[in-house]
């Protein structure tokens, strides 16, 4: 019988009607002929509501307990799922993280999956039953509890589709698929019927929080077909798949935005090979992730270097770059939390050119001043005044003729 994975979000299961809704979906599925495995999501706001606790306990929640808690989240709409979906007659299980044996690394917070022994859910489908497996947790080595990061859930979801060979992998959201752009934000974002891999990656990794990026990581590597779609609704979503020629002919399919960034300047720092290292190396050791970096070199012998940091990671660089930064004879450090980095994302920038001047012409039109600019193979990302976000999200989205885009 084929198997069919369906991950349900956090607003997908967010009260009991919600959950009844979610459990008839999945009685729809059976009855076409599926062994059905759920994974679900808390309810929405419960992580962020369990995170609050706990800063309102301790300043600084250990990390091991922390997890313990945050998995509670998932734990609780498990279980309401299976029961009602007993009380509907279907026979279903919820299984915890460690009774599916997902084992991760011990990276509390943000473990990656290492493994998943499949026995336990085959032996429950064997029994006709359905599974429902709480998303997001999973246990180290030493079986302590541990979590994948937040939106995790799509991380199970895929991993599970991947060992036990689902004909496909369904991630149910609030929204019908993959947009060109944040429809929460954009009233004209266009629903994308295909998206290849690499470009979700690309989405994902630039702040389009519907697919969680390791999710879409690990279903390019084990080629598995992820459906996005609405728990809402029961129309098409949006299909991730391997890159076919004809994406290429699109220039650019998304516009993505992050507002979680913050940017440090070095001023004069001495131009002598060696000292990025240092100044990044106590970042880098405190697990700090920098983005976007810039170095300018001036003629006197000293360099002006900037980079991105997340926001939470703000204050811990400045005060590590602000020691380095003394000790190597830089003038000073600067910082600033009002940026965020808009980004175009599109597989046909690899075949054509003047993408990138399009988007600063954009910009320059509606005077929005660039900071930065990386690019890769398949996206620009310019850092700008934060307050500017939405205004050049929706100037990038005319002016790349997103609204008339689909692929079809
Ligand atoms: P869930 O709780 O179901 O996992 P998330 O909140 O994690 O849902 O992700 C869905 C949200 O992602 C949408 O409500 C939307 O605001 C946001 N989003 C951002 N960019 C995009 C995009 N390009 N396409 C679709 N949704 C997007
Ligand atoms: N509940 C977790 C979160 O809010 C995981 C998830 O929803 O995917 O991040
Ligand atoms: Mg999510």
């Amino acid at each position: 019988m084929a198997l069919i994975v369906q991950k349900y979000g956090g607003t997908s299961v967010a009260g009991i009607e919600r959950i009844k809704s979610v459990a008839d979906r999945i009685i729809d599925s059976r009855a076409k002929g599926y062994n059905v495995v759920v994974v679900v999501s808390a309810m929405a706001g419960q992580t962020d509501e369990l995170i609050a606790f706990a800063k309102n306990a301790v300043a600084e929640p250990d990390p091991r307990e922390l997890d313990v808690l945050m998995a509670t989240g998932e734990q609780r709409s498990a279980a309401l799922l299976s029961m009602v979906l007993q009380s509907k007659g279907v026979d279903a299980r919820s299984l915890m993280g460690h009774q599916v044996a997902v084992r991760t690394d011990s990276a509390f917070g943000s473990a990656r999956i290492i493994s998943i022994d499949s026995d336990s859910i085959m032996k429950e489908l064997e029994q006709d039953r359905v599974v429902v497996v709480a998303g997001f947790q999973g246990i180290d080595g030493n079986n302590n509890v541990t979590t994948l990061g937040r939106g995790g859930s799509d991380t199970t979801a895929v991993a599970l589709a991947a060992v036990l060979n689902a004909e496909v992998c369904e991630i149910y959201t609030d929204v019908e698929g993959v947009f060109s752009t944040d429809p929460n934000l954009c009233s004209k974002a266009r629903k994308l019927s295909r998206i290849s891999y690499d470009e979700m990656l690309e989405l994902a990794s630039l702040g389009a929080k519907v697919l969680e990026i390791r999710a879409v990581e690990s279903a390019k590597i084990h080629n598995v077909q992820v459906h996005v779609r609405s728990s809402f609704t029961y129309q098409e979503g949006t299909m991730v798949v391997a890159e076919t020629r004809d994406m290429e002919k699109v220039l650019v399919s998304g516009v993505t935005y992050d507002r979680n960034a913050a940017r440090i300047t070095v001023k004069k720092v001495p131009d002598r090979p060696g000292i990025s290292s240092r100044l990044f190396k106590p970042v880098s050791d405190a697990g700090i992730v920098v983005d976007v970096i810039v170095q300018n070199t001036n003629e006197d012998g000293y360099t002006d270097l900037t980079f991105t940091v997340t926001k939470p990671d703000f204050q811990k660089a400045m005060k590590l770059v602000g020691d380095v930064a003394g000790a190597i004879g830089a003038e000073k450090v600067m910082g600033d939390l009002d940026i965020a980095k808009v980004s175009i994302v599109g597989a046909g920038m690899r075949s054509h050119a003047g993408v990138a001047q399009k988007m600063f012409q954009a910009l320059a039109d509606e005077n929005i001043n660039i900071m930065m600019i990386s690019t890769s193979e398949i996206k620009v990302s310019c850092v700008i005044e934060e307050k500017y976000t939405e205004l050049a999200v929706r100037v990038l989205h005319r002016a790349f003729d997103l609204e008339a885009n689909d692929r079809t």
